[in-house]
């Protein structure tokens, strides 16, 4: 059971939680529970070392920012132990979350479960501060990047070979849409994880995308759902062959990305390698790609980037401009993506066509196309990217579809 920071920002949430928890102990089962640091802890934390220090040392850092996860945990194991229970609570490295060395934004290498199953075999209850771990070499404190406690919680799942990681949260599901920009927008009752992987990946913020590649690697079956109802959430599960596949699923879409253009780029071997190895040693996440055609042995290379890291963008494509000798780097900062996503995709023709008819009957421009299997990714203006999801998510019937599937 994971909970995330909004479930546990006061006391009387930690008190909540812990009757769930307690409640789930009751059944029988055992239980593991992760839990986030509470409401904002993370960003006043963050702002705390802003104050101290301009540029503090990520190995610092981590230090901070795993003791807010810390404290969730020992609250939480009071609350319980109020309630009768016998509850543990234990760091990441305790727990043996081992990690890379990459601080604040560290990998799971491996999970070393056993003072976790010991504990858990005497009867108790086991709480584990999230998004932390402690590096492989070095045995230093580590972070898993913001988000991360769901990580945690699955890597622990697929470690202990749980039934299921149950991912409480303040939404009650993962929905067709985002309904703060659709209304309309319904919980739907269940989801493959790739399908998953391509929601996360594509704007849906519901589960850190590092979780749900857990989750897929290692086949553990999620149920995302609220932490302050009872009912059903979303179950997030393996691909089965007698699952009704939906053909679109559900839409994502991103507001805080850019694009840069790098004209008249020589077209021979080696440009994009080199170009693409400069954005990778400055740790830039690039997403779509696009080169077009050559013509007169040169093309244009277009790419996105999340908004906060075009600045550092430009400086390293600026700073091989002498090897690539390319004409003009421009770059836009007002764009945003739109996602539909769905299983179904694959074997049934004329999804794409239909999506772009509906965004050329809004009057959206699509600078972009980008698609896998399941998934057809367009990037437009930004300023039309929230009438681009009502719109898809009308002409898809995405609401009836989703209650037609289950959903109550
Ligand atoms: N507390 C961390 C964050 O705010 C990790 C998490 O919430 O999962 O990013
Ligand atoms: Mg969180």
């Amino acid at each position: 059971m994971k909970f995330g920071g909004s479930s546990v920002a006061d006391a009387e949430k930690i008190k909540n939680v812990a009757g769930r928890i307690a409640a789930a102990r009751e059944t029988g089962d055992d239980v593991v529970a992760v839990v986030s640091a509470r409401g904002k802890t993370t960003d006043g934390l963050v702002a705390l070392a802003q104050e101290i220090s301009p540029s503090p040392k990520p190995r610092e850092m981590d230090m901070l920012l795993s003791t807010g996860e810390r404290i969730s945990c020992a609250l939480m194991a009071m609350a319980l132990h109020d309630l009768g229970h016998e509850a543990e609570s234990f760091t990441g490295s305790q727990a043996g979350i081992l990690t890379d060395a990459a601080h604040t934004k560290a990998k799971i290498v491996e999970i070393r479960a056993d003072r976790l199953r010991n504990s858990l075999d005497t009867g108790n209850i086991v709480l584990v501060a999230g998004f932390q771990g402690m590096s492989m070499d070095g045995h230093n404190v580590t972070t898993l990047g913001r988000g991360g406690s769901d990580t945690t919680a699955v890597a622990l799942a697929a470690a202990l070979d749980a039934d299921v990681c149950e991912i409480y949260t303040d939404v009650t599901g993962v929905f067709t849409a985002d309904p703060r920009v659709e209304p309309a927008a319904v919980k739907l009752p269940r989801v493959t994880h790739e399908e998953m992987l391509e929601m996360a990946a594509s704007g849906s913020r519901v589960l850190a995308l590092r979780s749900v590649e857990f989750a897929r690697n290692y086949d553990v079956p999620l149920h995302v759902r609220s932490s302050f109802l009872p009912d059903e959430g979303t179950w997030i599960t393996k691909e089965s062959p007698d699952m009704e596949q939906a053909i679109v699923s559900g839409i994502a879409h991103k507001s805080d990305e850019a694009k840069v253009t790098i004209t008249r780029v020589p077209d021979t071997p080696g440009v994009a390698a080199a170009l693409f190895t400069a954005l990778a040693d400055a740790l830039i996440n690039v997403d779509t790609i696009i080169q077009n055609v050559g013509t007169d042995d040169h093309a244009d290379v277009s790419f996105t980037v999340p908004l906060d890291e075009l600045k550092r963008t430009i400086e390293a494509v600026e700073g091989i401009r002498g090897d690539l000798k390319f004409e003009d780097l421009r770059a836009d900062d007002q764009i945003g993506k739109v996602t539909l996503v769905g299983a179904g995709m694959k074997s049934n023709p004329g999804i794409a066509a239909k999506m772009f008819r509906v965004l050329a009957d809004q009057g959206i421009n699509m600078q972009m196309i980008d698609t896998s299997t399941i998934r057809i990714t367009a990037v437009i203006d930004r300023r039309d990217v929230e009438r681009a999801v009502r719109a898809l998510h009308d002409a898809f019937d995405l609401t009836s579809e989703a209650v037609r599937r289950g959903n109550v």
